[in-house]
């Protein structure tokens, strides 16, 4: 199957050949030809299937005809959780719509507003944002929605995580009722499913691979170590194997600071990102880490949420993160778009909870590589797949009435999932 068959007019299969795509990817296989159609949709996939393209195209196919943007009005409005991924979304929105004379712009908060609101005011057919700009810029009556023809959530579970339900559910009040809306998110739960029960009408569903598939490109292993050798690690692998683009996560943004000066202490080019930086210090970061000025790029997982990064050969646990999707999370910054990739993480004793927890969610466990000279004094326990909580013994007098095996059952599996749930909301609580 070709781009070409899927109805996209030829100026976007220029730009789309330039990029060097030679076939769509599954999302975009389904999501283009149903974007086109111009139902509702609601996709599940994660960043590195090429779910962006898979919007973008068809919406740059679609707002090539009609009437374009007056003042301050904009047609189609893609709301993204993080400002590295709205920066990202709007130039895969610039390089697919090359060919095309549409207006687009991307407002997001940390910079000044006024810039933005010049951009705004000559009318724009895509409008990329993260919530809480946006709505400052719709209060100071900066942005227009009466001729919005489109809707696109980005990472719609991220903003949910992020807090910004209010601030979207705000922001769809101000939208013409009679729109395309498309929904993006790496998982259904619960809560997206509600999110969209408001949204979407007769949706197209998308789903593209189980949450966790695209981990399979990627190698994985672990190196149980001590916690106060993991810099002196870190710094051997890095010399050792001659990486040149490491992206390493922190679970912490002290810790990331730390952890940058500990490498610059042995010659090493680093830089840290997450939220405490200023938003032009870490864009100047990430554009260094793309161009090969800093080899290694501590991120924090909020920080790093999107970040696309072509072909990036490592990506590096520092810490394991405790809520374990976000190692699914992470480790998809490596072996984007069937390159393979590799992830290391760096695991002490302490850390032994968040590794089972991560195991079992992704179903498998991680091999496990020692490093000479940094064996552990604190052992790692050895992890299994197998979590059920020991059998109860049998009493010997069953009670009249109760049904044992039944019962026992019931209990073990309710009292797992609430373990696993009550643990990682109290985790969530001390970030
Ligand atoms: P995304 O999932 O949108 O973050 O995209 C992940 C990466 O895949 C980006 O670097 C894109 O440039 C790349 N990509 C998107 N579509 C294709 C395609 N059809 N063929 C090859 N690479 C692609």
């Amino acid at each position: 199957m070709s781009f070409a068959s899927l109805g996209l007019s030829e100026p976007i299969l220029k730009a789309v050949s330039d990029q060097g795509y030679q076939t769509p990817s599954p999302i975009q296989l389904q999501a283009i030809p149903a974007i086109l159609s111009g139902k509702d949709v609601m996709a599940a996939a994660q960043t590195g299937t090429g779910k962006t393209a898979g919007f973008t195209l068809p919406l740059l196919h679609r707002l090539s005809s009609g009437t374009p943007a007056k003042a301050n009005q904009v047609r189609a409005l893609v709301l993204t959780p993080t400002r590295e991924l709205a920066a990202q979304v709007a130039d895969s929105v610039t390089k697919y719509g090359s060919n095309l004379s549409l207006r687009s712009t991307v407002v997001f908060g940390g910079v000044k507003i006024n810039p933005q609101m010049m951009k705004l005011r000559r009318g724009n057919d895509i409008l990329v944002a993260t919530p809480g700009r946006l709505l400052d810029l719709y209060n100071q009556n900066a942005v227009r929605f009466n001729q919005l023809e489109v809707l696109v959530l980005d990472e719609a579970d991220r903003m949910l995580d992020m807090g910004f339900i209010r601030d979207i559910k705000k922001i769809i009040s101000f939208l013409p009722k009679q729109r395309q809306n498309l929904l993006f998110s790496a998982t259904f739960s619960k809560e997206i499913r509600t999110l969209a029960k408001g949204l979407v009408h007769q949706p197209v569903e998308i789903s593209v691979s189980p949450p966790n598939s695209t981990v399979e490109s990627v190698d994985q292993r672990i190196h149980p170590v001590d916690k106060n050798k993991k810099s002196a690690l870190l710094c051997h692998l890095i010399n050792d194997n001659q990486w040149h683009q490491v992206l390493v996560f922190s679970r912490t943004k002290h810790g990331a600071n730390k952890l940058v000066r500990q490498l610059e202490a042995v010659g090493l080019n680093a830089a840290a990102i997450h939220g405490n930086k200023s938003q032009a210090a870490r864009t100047k970061a990430l554009a260094n880490f793309k161009a090969g000025k800093v080899q290694v790029l501590v991120a924090t997982d909020i920080a790093a949420r999107g970040i696309d990064i072509d072909k990036l050969p490592y990506v590096i646990n520092y810490d394991l993160p405790n809520i374990p999707e976000d190692y699914v999370h992470r480790i998809g910054r490596t072996g984007r778009a069937s390159e393979s990739g590799h992830a290391i993480s760096l695991v002490c004793a302490d850390e032994f909870p968040y590794l089972a927890d991560i195991e079992h969610l992704i179903g498998k466990l991680l091999p496990r590589e020692l490093i000479s000279g940094f064996e552990p004094v604190h052992n790692l326990p050895e992890s299994s797949l197998d979590r059920r909580p020991p059998k109860a013994k049998k009493p010997k007098k069953p009670k009249v009435g109760h049904k044992d095996g039944q019962r026992s059952g019931d209990v073990a599996q309710g009292h797992k999932v609430g373990r696993r749930a009550n643990s990682r909301n109290k985790r969530r609580g001390n970030n």
